[in-house]
């Protein structure tokens, strides 16, 4: 993974996990309104101090959760969600609050769910157990001190309660152990699809590369030729010029008859080799057919062009094709440029008519559209 794409995944994670504090933080404030109910119901006979100081202190934990997400310190961590100390503070508070409740505290156990689910999805199944029996304690830990202390007034009604929240506490044990298998399962088989996009993108790649080019000479065949030389004239703006010239290889049947086919193939793997070392990275050369190739050069003018071909026809003169004994190579090359309102295939035709005056000027030479070239 690249850093900036590192940054960019470590940002989408951050604003979700800011998201999902801002959840925790709503449920906060609808416990606190579902109190401010209860107490104007006169279901909750708590000192009014008491709560505000549970909610202040709420408050200010909420605040230093806050801070640690916008200084981004949560990153440091092993868990940056920081679910497991979230869930633990909440629960901390709930119990707390609880404690200043004595009657129908009841109705506000079912928060004890509501916050453990926000771990149902996050928190491994150990961790899950734990913050549950956390709970429980938690529940069961103020009722037995206040049976102790003789403040307990309804022991049987508590321990309904406990025993509600013990049941409803395993059950969501085993749910948030359920809900990680599949979340597990889930992300092997989107590493198994990943996996699989990459095979068959790297295949794509290949079947391409092969649509693309010639196999005996290694260079682009005819119609990649034609797809890039359609885009380079589509690209091609005012009054540049494009070289484009079509190159056939003399007297290459002769060569065939006396040295055989594999010889032939040696030469044209020989032109093919020539060409690449004599030409520049934008330009483009192509196996036309047979023993013809073409050739574009993007932006250029027919001096430039001119002498480019006759660099090429001159040093594949020269060529000595690796194991075969062949006199006089030679090529002959019909040359033409392409402006912004030409058209490819007429373009093609120009230069197939100056190679055949080539040709017939006595081969071994470039001709042009624009004026004649001596060789
Ligand atoms: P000219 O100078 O007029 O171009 O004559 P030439 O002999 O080069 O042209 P001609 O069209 O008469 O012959 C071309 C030959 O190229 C005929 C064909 O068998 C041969 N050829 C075409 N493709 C291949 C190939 O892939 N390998 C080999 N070895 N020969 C090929
Ligand atoms: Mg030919
Ligand atoms: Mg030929």
């Amino acid at each position: 993974m690249t850093p900036s794409s590192q940054a960019g995944t470590r940002r989408s994670l951050q604003s979700l996990l800011l998201k999902r504090f801002g959840m925790a933080v709503g449920t906060y404030v609808l416990t606190g309104l579902l109190c401010g109910v209860g107490v104007f119901a006169g279901l909750f006979n708590a000192p009014p101090l008491a709560v505000l100081g549970i909610g202040a202190l709420a408050t200010f934990s909420q605040l230093v959760f806050l801070g640690l997400f916008l200084s981004r310190l949560n990153l440091r961590l092993a868990d940056p969600s920081l679910t497991e100390p979230q869930v633990l503070v909440a629960l901390l508070w709930l119990t707390a609050l609880l404690s200043q409740f004595s009657e129908g505290r009841g109705s506000l156990l079912v928060m004890y769910m509501l916050i453990l689910l926000f771990g149902v999805f996050q928190l491994p199944p150990k961790v899950f157990a734990r913050c549950a029996l956390v709970a429980f304690l938690g529940f069961a830990g103020l009722n037995l001190y206040e049976a102790y202390t003789l403040q307990l007034r309804a022991p049987r009604m508590a321990l309904m309660q406990a025993c509600v929240l013990a049941v409803v506490l395993v059950w969501l044990c085993l749910f948030a152990s359920y809900a990680q298998a599949m979340r597990q399962r889930m992300r092997q088989r989107r590493f198994a699809l990943q996996a699989h996009q990459d095979t068959l993108r790297g295949m794509m790649r290949q079947l391409e590369d092969l649509a693309a080019t010639d196999e005996l000479t290694g260079l682009c065949n005819r119609r990649h030729f034609l797809r890039l030389a359609s885009c380079e004239l589509e690209n091609l703006r005012g009054d540049r010029q494009h070289g484009l010239a079509l190159l056939d290889l003399d007297h290459f049947k002769r060569i065939n008859d006396i040295h055989g086919h594999a010889a032939g193939d040696r030469v044209l793997q020989t032109f093919a080799a020539v060409a690449r070392a004599c030409l520049r990275d934008g330009d483009v050369v192509a196996r036309y057919g047979g023993e013809e190739f073409v050739l574009l050069l993007p932006n250029t003018e027919a001096d430039q062009f001119t002498a480019c071909c006759e660099r090429l026809r001159e040093a594949f003169s020269r060529a000595e094709p690796l194991g075969v004994q062949v006199a006089n190579l030679s090529v002959s090359i019909g040359m033409t440029l392409l402006s912004a309102d030409d058209d490819l295939d007429e373009a093609l035709q120009r230069a197939d008519q100056a190679l055949y005056q080539a040709k017939r000027d006595g081969r071994n030479r470039c001709a042009a559209t624009w004026e004649d070239v001596d060789a």
